[in-house]
C-alpha cells in the first residue's frame, strides 16, 4: 500500500504522522511524509491519504485537503476531529518513525499526557483526561549516535509524581530538554522550581537558557508573579523565561488590558509570547506580530505603521504607558506651583490634586494617589 502522510502546520514533527508512518511502514507499506497538500506532478497514485493539524488556524487548509484528497483521512486538535491514531490501528501505540524528517536530530515525545487543569479554551484535559505518566526519558531518546537533545512536550510536566524520576534522568544523562508546552508557574513547588534549576533547559533550537509558561488570564497576576519569584528564588531569572499570553478569548478583555499584561512582563525580563485565539482579530494578530518579531524593543506602538493596527489599540498603549508618566509629571508641576506660590507652607495631597488640569484628575486613581506619598520627597510640605 502507498501512503501519504500530510503535515499541515507546525514547525516541530508531528507525532501522530511519526505514528502513523511507523505503523505503516511495520506492516510493509511504502510511506511519503510532506506538508504539502498538492502532489507534485511525479508522485505516484496513493492508496490512503492521512492529514494532521495541530492548531486551530490551520482551519482554513482543510476544504484543500478535502477537495484533493475526497477520501483522505484527517485528524488533529487543529481540525476539529476527534480521530486519534490508536482508533485508526485498533490499539494503544507508542512507536514513532523518524524518517520523514531526515534535518531533525533531537528526539520528542511525551514522559505524560493529561493536565491537572482544565482551562475552557483549551481541549487538552477533555482529550486526555488527568494527568498520567506514560513515558520515561529514556523511552523517548532515539539513542546512540541521536543527540542528547529532547522536544519534551508535556502539557503539565509537574502534574505526575514521577516527575523526579524524569528530572533524575535528565541530570545523570546530561540531556538538554525543551520543555515548549510550558511548565505551570502558577502552580510550581519549591521543590519543582529547584528541580527546573537543576537541568539543561533549552529553547527550541537548544541554543538558549529558555523555559516556557504562561500568562493567560489578567486575573491570575498574583499566583504568576509568586512561581516567577519562586523560580528566581531558584535561581532561574525572569530573562530566562518566555511567557504565552492568551488574547482574544476573554469576553472582558480590552486594549489596556493586554498592555497592562505585556508591559508587566516586559519590565519584569520575562519575553511575552501572544497566542491569538481568535484568528478573525487582525488587530490582535497585528500586535502579535509586532511582538515575536521583537519590534517592540525598537519600534514604539504608537509609530508601528501597519494597516491592521487599530486607534483603540494606540489608545489602550498610551494609557498604560504614558498617562502614569505624564500625570507623575503633571503631579510634581502642580506641587512645585503650591510651594512656589506659598513657601513654607504645609500642603496636602488634596490641595495638588486640586491644582491639576481636570482631564488628569480624572485619571488619578487611588494607586496613583498612594504612589503619590513615595513622590514626595518632602514630608514636611506634602501631608495628607
Ligand atoms: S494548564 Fe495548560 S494544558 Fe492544562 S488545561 Fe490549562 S492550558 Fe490546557
Amino acid at each position: 500500500m502507498r501512503v501519504r502522510l500530510i503535515q499541515l502546520d507546525g514547525k516541530l514533527p508531528n507525532l501522530a504522522i511519526m505514528k502513523l508512518a511507523r505503523w505503516h511502514l511495520d506492516n510493509g507499506d511504502t510511506v511519503h511524509v510532506t506538508r504539502r497538500i498538492l502532489p507534485d506532478l511525479f508522485e505516484p497514485h496513493y492508496d490512503r491519504v492521512y492529514g494532521s493539524a495541530i492548531f486551530k488556524f490551520s482551519e482554513n487548509k482543510i476544504p484543500l485537503f478535502r477537495q484533493q484528497w475526497p477520501d483522505g483521512i484527517l485528524g488533529g486538535t487543529g481540525t476539529g476531529l476527534s480521530t486519534t491514531v490508536e482508533q485508526l490501528i485498533g490499539r494503544p501505540y507508542e512507536s514513532y518513525d523518524y524518517s520523514g524528517y531526515p534535518d531533525f536530530t533531537p528526539s520528542i515525545g511525551f514522559t505524560q499526557r493529561g493536565c491537572r487543569l482544565g482551562c475552557r479554551f483549551c481541549l487538552v484535559r477533555q482529550k486526555e483526561g488527568g494527568p498520567q505518566s506514560v513515558n520515561s526519558i529514556y523511552d523517548k531518546w532515539r539513542g546512540e549516535p541521536w543527540p542528547r537533545k529532547l522536544h519534551i512536550l508535556d502539557n503539565d510536566f509537574f502534574g505526575v509524581p514521577e516527575w523526579r524520576d524524569r528530572i533524575r534522568e535528565m541530570q545523570d544523562g546530561k540531556f538538554r530538554v525543551c520543555l515548549s508546552q510550558g511548565i505551570n508557574v502558577r502552580m510550581i513547588t519549591e521543590e519543582a522550581a529547584a528541580a527546573l534549576a537543576s537541568i539543561q533547559y533549552r529553547d527550541t533550537k537548544f541554543k538558549e537558557r529558555r523555559l516556557y509558561t504562561a500568562w493567560d488570564n489578567i486575573g491570575d497576576e498574583k499566583k504568576f508573579y509568586a512561581g516567577v519569584a519562586r523560580l528566581e528564588a531558584a535561581g532561574i531569572p525572569p530573562s530566562h523565561l518566555r511567557a504565552y499570553m492568551l488574547i482574544g478569548f476573554d469576553s472582558k478583555e480590552t486594549w489596556p488590558r493586554i498592555w497592562y499584561r505585556f508591559r508587566r512582563m516586559v519590565d519584569y525580563g520575562i519575553e511575552p509570547y501572544p497566542m491569538v485565539y481568535d484568528r478573525a482579530r487582525n488587530d490582535l494578530l497585528c500586535f502579535q506580530r509586532w511582538v515575536i518579531r521583537g519590534l517592540y524593543r525598537t519600534i514604539p506602538w504608537r509609530e508601528y505603521k501597519r494597516s491592521t493596527k487599530t486607534a483603540a489599540s494606540v489608545l489602550g498603549w498610551e494609557l498604560v504607558y504614558e498617562a502614569p508618566a505624564k500625570l507623575a509629571c503633571a503631579f510634581l508641576q502642580a506641587r512645585d506651583r503650591l510651594w512656589a506660590s506659598e513657601p513654607g507652607k504645609s500642603i496636602t495631597v488634596r490641595d495638588v490634586v486640586a491644582e491639576l488640569p481636570i482631564e488628569c484628575r480624572a485619571l488619578l486613581s487611588d494607586k496613583f494617589l498612594a504612589a503619590a506619598y513615595a513622590i514626595n520627597v518632602e514630608p514636611n510640605h506634602l501631608s495628607n
